[in-house]
């Protein structure tokens, strides 16, 4: 059931800095992923297991708590610091995690599980929006002033990262793009908002929309990235799904880019790393139509780099600077 890949390093420049090292755990809908990652941003041991849903909250836990122990053991040692980052909602002062899809976490206690478990004194706690944004931001080789991550997969979800800090906001939930209202006269949102960018953009969203659009898939259970491989065979549906969903991503990162002078646009998750072009050169041309002012135009729009390690990536940068 656990995974354990290679070690793998994920940082391209510089040696690794000896010294720290952290435990880094990402919570995710349909999985979690835990790594153990030093200072120069080197991962020493990764590993990850299908999300336990169905499961019971203390059954949950000794999973995750399983692939925590796999990733010690091979890194050959326990870490200084912890961070994690999980699918909302969260409360980050409380240290608990109520993910919308693990439905027996609700108010879970994970900063003490882990503090528990590890021994660490430093537990940090965010949302996945966030981690991938700070893993995006502390990889980059032009290191950004305002970055914007954006995670387009079962659901959408973001993060922000301005002068180096991720902004949080009071609540912890700041820069969620995947609940901007980018279409007033859009679907209902499962959120109870109206023409969210999540129900226009997410892998689950472009799929129904296909599906009712007359979109004839293979399978009887067609995915984002099913939808991936019509477009690119030319399928007129699948293709224009594509669009509507560049058009929407296209509309939330220009009003972002105006709100904060944004640089950098970066964008990951299943849908993005399925799709690459498909998604992003429509989200570019969007973006280069509705912008005006030069500072929103100037915006970059690049996939991730970091693929599904950035929210792991940046846990570990969070807990260790
Ligand atoms: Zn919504």
């Amino acid at each position: 059931m656990v995974a354990v890949d290679p070690a793998v390093r994920i940082r391209r420049d510089g040696p690794a800095v000896p010294g720290r090292v952290a435990l880094a755990v990402d919570v995710g809908g349909t999985k979690f992923a835990a790594a153990m990652v030093d200072d120069g941003g080197d991962v020493l041991s990764r590993a990850q297991c299908p999300t336990p849903v169905g499961a019971g909250a203390d059954e949950i836990g000794e999973v995750l708590l399983g692939l925590v122990k796999a990733v010690e053991d091979r890194a050959g040692r326990g870490p200084d610091v912890v961070g994690i980052g999980s699918a909302g909602p969260l409360d980050i002062a409380a240290g608990t995690v109520s993910p919308v899809n693990i439905r027996a976490w609700r108010e879970f206690g994970i900063t003490d599980l882990l503090a528990g478990f590890t021994g660490c004194a430093v537990v940090r706690l965010a949302g996945d929006g966030h981690c991938m944004a700070f893993g995006e931001f502390w990889a980059s080789p032009s290191p950004s002033r305002a970055l914007l991550g954006m995670v387009v997969s079962t659901g959408v979800g973001g993060g922000l990262v301005l002068d180096g800090l991720p902004l949080v906001g009071p609540t912890g939930n700041a820069g969620h793009v995947g609940h901007m209202v980018v279409d007033a006269d859009g679907p209902l949102c499962p959120c109870g908002g109206r023409g969210c960018l999540e129900v226009l953009a997410s892998g689950p969203s472009m799929v129904r929309w296909a599906l009712e659009q007359g979109w004839a898939p293979y399978g009887p259970a067609p995915d984002a990235a099913e939808l991936a491989r019509a477009a690119r065979n030319g399928d007129p549906i699948a293709v224009r799904t594509f669009r509507r969903s560049a058009d929407a991503i296209g509309v939330a990162v220009v009003g972002t880019a105006a709100l904060f002078d944004l640089d950098d646009v970066v964008i990951g998750g299943g849908v993005v790393n399925g799709a690459g072009d498909l998604l992003l050169e429509p989200i570019q041309a969007r973006v280069a139509q509705l912008a005006g002012l030069e500072f929103v135009r100037r915006v970059r729009i690049a996939a991730s780099t970091l693929g599904a390690d950035a929210g792991l990536l940046g846990a570990a940068a969070m807990a260790l600077r």
